[in-house]
């Protein structure tokens, strides 16, 4: 079922630069980067937020993560270092409604956040 756009991105229906994809994980790149390196990492089955797991869904936030950590490597950002997040409703920012994490490195990032 494709339920919105990063549905549709995961299923090949709309083209995305996809860096990395298998059963269950799609990443491709920011259409709108803000960083050097910006890739959006989401799980291919629709979840619309954070606010919306459970622990059953342990092992695809696993996969999210460790295959994070993977592409920060190929990308060379392991080292220099990163950021990996997810916007969660309005105040946020949060404009797509399909569970993302942002990984963004290559450049330096403040703290705290704007
Ligand atoms: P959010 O604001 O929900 O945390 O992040 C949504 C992200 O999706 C934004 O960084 C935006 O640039 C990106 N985005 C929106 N539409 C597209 C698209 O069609 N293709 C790609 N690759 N990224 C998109
Ligand atoms: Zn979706």
């Amino acid at each position: 079922m494709e339920y919105c756009l990063f549905c549709k991105i995961a299923t090949g229906a709309i083209p995305g630069n996809i860096v990395y994809q298998d059963e269950n994980v799609v990443a491709f790149v920011d259409i709108n980067p803000q960083a050097p390196k910006h890739i959006l990492l989401i799980p291919r089955r629709h979840i619309a937020s954070m606010t919306d797991l459970t622990l059953d869904d342990g092992p695809i936030l696993a996969q999210l993560f460790t295959t994070a950590q993977k592409l920060a490597h190929e990308m060379s950002i392991d080292e220099s270092g990163y950021r990996f997040v997810s916007n969660v409703g309005p105040d946020s920012g949060q404009s797509v409604f399909h569970l993302h994490f942002h990984l963004l490195g290559g450049r330096k990032f403040s703290w705290p956040p704007g």
